[in-house]
């Protein structure tokens, strides 16, 4: 007969302002979890994952390996189906390690292992250490590729991607390992806040120095610590001992929890209770720390990244072009009556909304009536200069109708009876400057000539002295 006996562990480290790891620690189920996402999100989901595991595994018919890989499954599913419910939560996943004592089919028991993410699971067998977990990591990928050594992985710069976490995709893609166990075993399961601070040999020194597991757990945290405490740290450590009527084997029957020992007061643990009050005690033992956080880990699998990047990439040039296509042109319109230039286009794209360029004093009285609707529909044009000519020619339209339509407007009105003489000069004179100068000018030019006309008859007279300042600018206009 055997028994098993754990420790554990959790501390916040040196640098993080929150823990967003969790540990289990049941009677034959023990569970690290290392959360991420922005936010709350990591503290919900490794705190979903242990849940859902423990709840799915003491539900299941028996406890079989495939119960426990079945009870991950579960858990991925309840964190993928909260992450997609809660926008605040996209994109939240977790690693997940877990060891249980499972009985097999010829009824004897065993110890499986189900894992996902960068946290690990070690033996510690006849003072050997060994890493029983592989990393699902970008890193770890490397390494199996020959790319990079494990040193050179120690201080990759993407040593954070993951390749797989839990909670990610609706199903998950887990690992898992039958172990068979010896009594003088002695397992930990530990969040990559340890061993990535620490080295297998300094790791394996504390394994090897204390008997205690909650001793030997409290260590390996302190030791964490001293190495950098970089991010949250993690440890359970489980003892295969022999029971005084030892036989080889492990029994379900004989297997008694410790207690978990916690190196600071922001411990996740649960342990110890016999099934009454379970729900409560694990309500209470899994609190939530701080609400505001910012995930300092790459939370998307390798696979979901590149997709991410090329998406953006597509929407970032459909973007670019539509931006470009909403600003580039400008159009002739209407603001608050008056005539002006918009850059953009008429009504706008999306949300690019046109902005004026400039306001003009014409208004739509400035222009011909029947353009009026199109000024209020906007006239596009390739550029300013091209929109301001628009606006020229719309209001010299205008002006050139009027002074076609407008009544000849003779001021020196012949009153003698050379008047028949005199009429058709300035009505030539009229007609022939409308079409090059304003009607201004035209009415002085006319003034000038018939005024030069009138000198030539004696009833004009009267009228030449009112005229002569008008008649010098008039010649000179002339010439
Ligand atoms: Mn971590």
């Amino acid at each position: 007969m055997s028994k098993l006996v754990a420790g554990s562990a959790t501390d916040m480290g040196l640098v993080r302002t929150t823990n967003q790891d969790q540990l289990l620690v049941v009677p034959g189920l023990y569970a690290v979890a290392d959360g991420m996402g922005g936010h709350a999100a990591g503290e919900i989901a490794s705190l979903t994952a242990v849940r859902s595991l423990r709840a799915a595994f003491e539900a299941a018919g028996q406890r079989s390996a495939q119960a426990l890989l079945d009870a991950a499954k579960a858990a991925n599913y309840a964190i993928w189906e909260q992450a997609r419910a809660n926008r605040d939560m996209f994109g939240m996943g977790t690693t997940l390690v877990a060891l249980a004592v499972i009985e097999r089919d010829d009824g004897t028991n065993g110890l499986a292992v189900v894992h996902i993410g960068d946290s690990r699971v070690y033996s510690f067998r006849a003072g050997q250490l060994h890493q029983i977990t592989v990393d699902h990591s970008l890193v770890q990928e490397l390494v199996d590729d020959g790319q990079i050594t494990a040193a050179q992985a120690a201080v990759h710069p993407q040593r954070n991607v993951l390749t797989r976490a839990l909670g990610v995709e609706p199903v998950a893609d887990l690992d898992l390992i039958n172990i068979e166990p010896e009594r003088g075993d002695r397992y930990l399961l530990c969040s990559d806040g340890l061993c990535r601070e620490a080295s297998d040999v300094q790791i394996a020194a504390v394994l090897r120095q204390y008997p205690d597991p909650s001793v030997v757990a409290k260590e390996l945290v302190a030791l964490a610590k001293s190495q950098g405490g970089s991010d949250n740290i993690t440890v359970v450590v489980v003892d295969v001992l022999a029971n005084d009527d030892s036989s080889d084997g492990l029994d379900l029957r004989t297997i008694v929890p410790q207690d978990t020992t916690a190196s600071t007061p922001a411990v996740a643990q649960e342990g110890g209770d016999n099934g009454l009050g379970a729900t409560d005690r694990r309500r209470g033992h899994f609190p939530l720390w701080g609400s505001v956080r910012q995930s300092l880990r790459p939370l998307l699998t390798f696979r979901l990244a590149s997709f991410v990047t090329a998406l953006a990439v597509v929407i970032g040039a459909v973007l670019a072009g539509l931006a470009w296509y909403a600003r580039s042109t400008y159009f002739v319109g209407l603001r608050q009556g008056h005539i002006a230039i918009f850059q953009g286009q008429p009504g706008g794209v999306l949300w690019f909304n046109p902005t004026v360029a400039a306001v003009t004093d014409y208004t739509t009285k400035s222009v011909l009536a029947y353009r009026v609707q199109g000024l209020q529909s906007g006239i596009a044009e390739p550029s300013l200069t091209r929109a301001w000519t628009v606006v020229d020619d719309l209001v010299a339209e205008k002006e050139a109708a009027e002074a076609a339509n407008r009544p000849r407007r003779v001021i020196l009105r012949p009153k003698s009876s050379t008047a028949p003489t005199t009429v058709p000069t300035v009505k030539s004179t009229v007609t022939t400057a409308t079409g090059t100068v304003t009607t201004g000018r035209t009415a002085t030019t006319a003034t000038t000539t018939t005024a030069m006309t009138a000198t030539t008859t004696a009833a004009s007279r009267l009228q030449a002295p009112a005229t002569g300042g008008t008649s010098k600018a008039g010649v000179r206009g002339q010439r």
